[in-house]
């Protein structure tokens, strides 16, 4: 039996505690997947992984248990990428400020930034990455990238460079984030990361929330050290309505919807149950992660 989650909201660990017993297959989104949940999987052969990042899943434990787990790689990188470019040109431009005003029935005369000629650096140069860099080349700006695992010959195609994450963080206007959240990257853009950037920088956040220390973030915004922010993901999703970050005006912030579109959705479902299937036919599955 195949299980899907199709509430459209992540399951927490003890409801997945109640619905996986009996399941040998299960596709799933952004759910707790813990040892405590997985615990009570006694069937469970396959996590077929709906998306990309795979800090939900506790993998040691999977592992321990013989669980299959895959991914679907690539399949949501164009979306993401998409949506940091819309981030970008909306934050630069401050284009929900001034649709806020325009509707209280104002008029200001809204003076933003222009891409072109600005520094844009990409932390992170993996499937998202790559698709942003060659979205941003369109804009005739200059592109700075870091990875430990960088692809030179992509970055001179595409005619970005490949720099440290210090040169990155003191040259660019604007920083995007797309590396992973593992425990090495788990608060790594804290207060020591964002007094090495460029002050009146801008930051785009559509990896995970816990790489970010909110806090250390929010007292950046809010000296104007950083220009803004622009967060589709949250160290708690949804985020408590009281987060400081959401009462500041130079942030702005999404429901963790990069990965939401036609294309992606569609990539997302048929790789994910395709890999599902494979692995309870015996086959060997196109994205095995473990
Ligand atoms: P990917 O694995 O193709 O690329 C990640 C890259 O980050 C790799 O090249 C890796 O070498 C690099 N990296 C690892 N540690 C790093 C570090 N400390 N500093 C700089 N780079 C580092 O993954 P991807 O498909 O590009 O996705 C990246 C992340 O985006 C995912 O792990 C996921 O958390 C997030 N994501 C978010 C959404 C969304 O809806 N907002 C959707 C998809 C993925």
């Amino acid at each position: 039996e195949v299980f899907y989650n199709r509430t459209g909201k992540p399951l927490n660990a003890d409801q997945l505690a109640e619905l996986l017993p009996g399941i040998d297959g299960f596709i799933a989104g952004l759910d707790t997947i813990s040892a405590e949940a997985l615990q009570a999987a006694d069937r469970l052969i396959v996590i077929s992984r709906y998306g990309v990042g795979l800090d939900n899943v506790d993998l040691e434990y999977a592992r321990k248990r013989n669980i299959i787990v895959t991914n679907t790689p690539g399949s949501n990188s164009v979306s993401v990428a998409e949506l940091a470019i819309g981030l970008i040109l909306a934050l630069i431009r401050q284009i929900p400020q001034a649709t806020e005003a325009t509707r209280a029935g104002g008029w200001p005369r809204v003076n933003g930034l222009s891409l072109e000629g600005k520094t844009v650096g990409i932390v992170g140069f993996g499937s998202i990455g790559k698709q942003l860099a060659r979205r941003l080349a369109g804009f005739d700006c200059r592109i700075l990238v870091y990875d430990p695992f960088p692809d030179p010959h992509f970055a001179t195609q595409i005619g970005a460079y490949i720099t440290s994450l210090d040169e990155l963080l003191g040259q660019s206007d604007i920083i995007s984030l797309h590396l992973p959240l593992t425990p090495s990257t788990h608060g790594m853009v804290d207060e020591a990361f964002l007094s090495r950037i460029k002050p009146g920088a801008f930051l785009i956040n559509t990896a995970r929330g816990d790489i970010v220390d909110e806090a250390d973030l929010y007292a950046c915004l809010q000296s104007g050290r950083l220009a803004g922010a622009a967060l589709d993901v949250f160290c708690q999703q949804p985020p408590d309505p009281a987060n400081p970050l959401l009462t500041l005006p130079n942030v702005i912030a999404t429901p963790h919807m990069g990965a939401h579109t036609d294309g992606a959705t569609n990539a997302m479902g048929w790789i994910s149950l395709k890999d599902c299937l494979a692995v309870l036919r015996g086959e060997e599955p196109s994205f095995r992660v473990q």
